[in-house]
């Protein structure tokens, strides 16, 4: 039979990375993605699949011999497309979207390609030095001050996603605190968020070791647009403080997750450094905006934090994930987070001359994506990625527009950026669980339907609709025809037909 020398034969053949064949096989792939991105409009929004759908699709083991590409990706059409939620679609509304551009995608390709393992300088000294400049030019399109800047007294890093920013950047301060109180009072640190911080937020004061107890979710109304009010934030720290807790470390928000609140930094910051609390901003979604003059305001008071974090991800057209964390004190995350083991150690490093951004993270290993980010800002040009923002902001004032104009609905909180809180609310009642089962049937509609995708919230006790503008192939037609679903869901519903 000579099966064995056949066997033999075959896996000498095998290479898993052939130039000739990666660049047949990856322009294949392109085509497939153009033709994906030009025809996304034609998928439901939201994936109609059942649970456990994609069992019964693929077989129950791996495959003992090679598949060829191209069934592949027919499979990848048949079975994985339908399974998505398409984040990309011009008709997704929901949460925050994810944006993407192709300089994006093409820096991505690149950031893979090399597939640099980038911990310390020395491993690719061109990643560390790019995620520099790139973080320092991101950083000053914000008009941040020179002490988050390299070029300054201070640094920029790509963690990736906000939950590393907050973790890293919480166990600096609580390291620093406890280097002064001794580890034996870790039960007595505390730390500060509004009830519309980030629920991550918790998490990760979990994972610091802070007691649970001593986490604060401190109460938001709307007489406040649902921010973090300075004077109640002042009361809570100084009742810990009164009983015996030492307050570690804020993270207020600009533009919360639910309603885009924005927290007012000056003067919470102030309160904080009154009690030497570390202050994190989490810009996540809205920070972005702060590229363009007129929303920069928002960031008033960002010279009195000591870090920040946004998600380029999120609103400046880089894939995810990318989550840009400033900090105005790096050695206090190298003094925390730094290893040395034997076998990473090297000249540069030793000689201090060097960032090894394996200390400002953490794990080890690291990907090249400042590449990502580079190629964003280079081939748009800040010109274009204000544009960008100002044009989301358009159209979801457009779209606030149309739902003021419609007696029976109403914008819930005042729209800051380029998601608008509404609700149906044709008997206007503030509190009424008719009002909210009635948007929870209006929801379940617009989505059922396939064209358009939105979520949800509960804000102060109100049951709202999110309708987030902002995935990058969305048009003002888009918007509109959402609106006009919208609309007819309503009128079947106050019909009385669902
Ligand atoms: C979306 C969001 C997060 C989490 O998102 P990442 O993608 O991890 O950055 C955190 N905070 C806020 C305010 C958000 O809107």
């Amino acid at each position: 039979m000579g099966s064995l020398e056949s066997n033999w034969a075959e896996s000498c053949q095998f290479k898993p990375l052939d130039a000739e064949e990666f660049r047949k096989q990856a322009h294949q792939m392109v085509d497939f993605i153009a033709d994906y991105y030009k025809t996304i409009e034609s998928y439901p929004v939201l994936s109609q699949v059942r649970p456990g759908y994609l069992h019964s699709c693929l077989p129950e083991s791996a495959p003992y011999r090679p598949e060829s590409f191209d069934t592949i990706l027919r499979d990848i059409q048949k079975h994985i497309i339908p399974g998505m939620t398409h984040w990309l679609s011009p008709n997704f509304f929901a949460f925050f979207p994810a944006t993407v551009s192709t300089a994006a995608f093409l820096g991505e390709m690149l950031c893979t390609c090399f597939n640099a393992v980038g911990f310390n300088w020395l491993a690719s000294p061109a990643a560390t030095e790019l995620e520099m400049i790139v973080m320092d030019w991101l950083a000053n399109m914000l008009k941040l001050p020179k002490t988050f800047m390299f070029s300054g007294t201070g640094g920029g890093v790509i963690q990736n996603t906000t939950a590393e920013s907050i973790l890293v950047t919480l166990i600096a301060a609580r390291d620093q605190a406890l280097d002064i109180i001794g580890v034996e009072n870790t039960h007595r640190l505390a730390v500060y968020g509004s009830d519309q911080t980030h629920s991550t937020f918790i998490k990760i004061s979990k994972l610091a070791g802070i007691s649970p107890r001593n986490i604060r979710s401190i109460p938001t109304t709307i007489d406040t647009d649902f921010s973090l009010s300075p004077i109640l934030l002042r009361e809570v720290v100084e009742a810990d403080v009164a009983a015996g807790l030492i307050p570690l470390y804020l993270c207020a928000t600009m533009g919360t997750t639910s309603t885009a609140a924005v927290d007012p930094i000056e003067p919470l910051a102030e309160v904080a450094n009154e009690h030497g609390i570390w202050v994190h901003v989490d810009a996540a979604y809205a920070g972005s905006a702060c590229i363009c003059p007129e929303f920069r305001h928002y960031f008033n008071g960002i010279e009195r934090v000591d870090s920040l974090s946004l998600s380029p991800h999120k609103w400046l057209l880089t894939y995810l994930d990318c989550c840009c964390l400033w900090v105005k004190n790096p050695s206090s995350l190298v003094k925390a987070l730094n290893t040395n083991p034997e076998y990473l150690r090297n000249k540069p490093s030793e000689s201090d001359s060097v960032v090894d951004y394996k200390d400002w993270q953490l794990g080890t290993g690291r990907r090249f994506k400042s590449l990502r980010l580079w190629l964003v800002l280079r081939s748009s040009g800040v010109m274009n990625l204000q544009s960008h923002i100002r044009s989301d902001i358009r159209l979801a004032k457009m779209f606030e527009r149309l739902v003021k104009s419609d007696p029976r609905f109403e914008v819930v909180v005042p729209r800051k950026f380029a998601m608008v809180c509404f609700r149906l609310n044709p008997y206007s009642q503030f509190y009424s669980g008719y009002t909210e089962m009635l948007n929870r049937k209006l929801l379940e509609w617009v989505n059922s339907t396939g064209r358009v995708y939105m979520t949800h919230t509960i804000v102060g006790g109100v049951y709202m609709l999110r309708f987030a503008v902002g995935a990058t192939l969305t048009e003002e037609c888009h918007v509109a025809a959402a609106w006009e679903l919208i609309m007819a869901g309503a009128e079947v519903l106050l019909k009385g037909d669902l």
